[in-house]
């Protein structure tokens, strides 16, 4: 175990690691530079577990009746040696599929240890490559790093090789009525699927192979109209597949974050979790409540120091340089003299505050 491993075992104390999966990489794409996150991920520390704690418990989580409904329809789809789904990517989808060799890898020989699985994903496809394997992949289990630390994705999601692609299918339970389904959900699934397809691409280039061996269009299945019956889209993925590159490669590295916190420090559940917590910079916005388990605990301390964070990455961004909002309306209003770097920024304030009274007026 290397000193950076073991240093953050000691961060998540005694309670199990939590591993990252396509939901949790995804959602730390939508705030990179949040250290505090980031460190709490990489240690494996359940978020939601410690947000409980403190007081401040996250309103998302799936029911277990949507669980329920959720694993029911896969098996409806995956049962007689997956039936439904050759049916709907030959006939809704026009895939000339021929006969199709299955293979499962949700263990080895009844052991579920992550790098065994993988390592055997990572047998299986080099098979499938070189001509010799099967089309379908039960349950592969894919590795991404981040912030320099090994994430093993466990989907529930299938690989299939037809001819010489790669496509991943995701196999969701919410609806899909009269052609059109909740576009946050689809949304949501697309940016899930495009973690998979990045996990993929680079699983398949240590393997020798071009990235774009996996494609950049998703298969996604879904109950039809209020039916349990599947229906099957491609979902084209280039868009998140981009953004989640981009934003992985910014997020801050974990080593440098350990490296400045003391070394008795830890996030385990007790008196000093409060503080640990806020001793590691955050980047609140108000995104963080539909993304992150911690996002009502950051948006209290938020609000106790009256942050500009409250009011989103545009306005913190445009106001950057200036922290508070008590600042910020000091500066509107001439209550407040600009430090010298805040000549710009406070002349900017004052205008808009002259031009909402203004546009206030013509309302009145
Ligand atoms: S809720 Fe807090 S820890 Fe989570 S991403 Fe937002 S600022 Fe970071």
């Amino acid at each position: 175990m290397t000193d950076l491993a073991a240093r953050l075992d000691r961060l998540r104390g005694d309670a199990p690691a939590r591993n990252h999966d396509a939901r949790t990489i995804a959602a730390l794409t939508t705030n990179p530079g949040c250290g505090r996150r980031g460190l709490m991920d990489a240690a494996g520390i359940d978020k939601d577990a410690v947000a409980r704690y403190l007081g401040f418990p996250a309103p998302f989580g799936q029911s277990q009746f949507a669980i329920a409904r959720g694993n029911a329809f896969e098996k409806q789809v995956k049962d007689d040696g997956f039936a439904e789904l050759f049916t709907l990517l030959r006939e809704r989808l026009g895939l000339p599929v021929p006969q199709v060799a299955i293979e499962s890898l949700d263990e080895v020989g009844g052991n579920h240890g992550s790098e065994l699985r993988h390592a055997q994903t990572r047998r299986a496809l080099a098979r499938a490559l070189a001509g010799d394997g099967s089309t379908l992949f039960d349950h592969p289990l894919l590795r991404l790093d981040i912030a320099g630390q090994p994430a093993y994705l466990e989907p529930d999601v299938l690989a299939f090789r037809l001819g010489d692609k790669f496509y991943v299918i995701e196999i969701k339970s919410f609806a899909i009525i009269d052609g059109q389904a909740d576009p946050e959900q689809v949304a949501a699934a697309a940016r899930q699927s495009a973690v998979y397809v990045l996990a993929l691409r680079r699983l398949l280039t240590q393997l020798g192979h071009p990235a774009t061996a996996v494609s950049h269009e998703v298969i996604l299945v879904c109950p039809e109209n209020f039916s349990n019956q599947p229906a099957a889209a491609f979902v084209d993925v280039r868009k998140q597949l981009s953004v989640i590159e981009r934003q992985l490669s910014r997020i801050s590295r974990i080593d440098d974050l350990v490296a400045a916190l003391p070394e008795e420090m830890t996030f385990e559940l007790g008196d000093g979790l409060a503080s640990a917590i806020r001793a590691v910079e955050a980047r609140y916005a108000p995104d963080c409540v539909s993304s992150c388990e911690l996002a009502f605990f950051c948006r209290d301390e938020a609000r106790a120091c009256g942050s500009t964070d409250l009011l989103g990455i545009a306005v913190r961004d445009d106001v950057g340089g200036v922290e508070t909002l008590a600042t910020a309306l000091g500066l509107a209003d001439g209550s407040l003299a600009p430090s010298p770097e805040q000549v710009e920024i406070a002349a900017k304030l004052r205008l808009a505050r002259l031009l909402r009274a203004q546009a206030l007026e013509g309302v009145a």
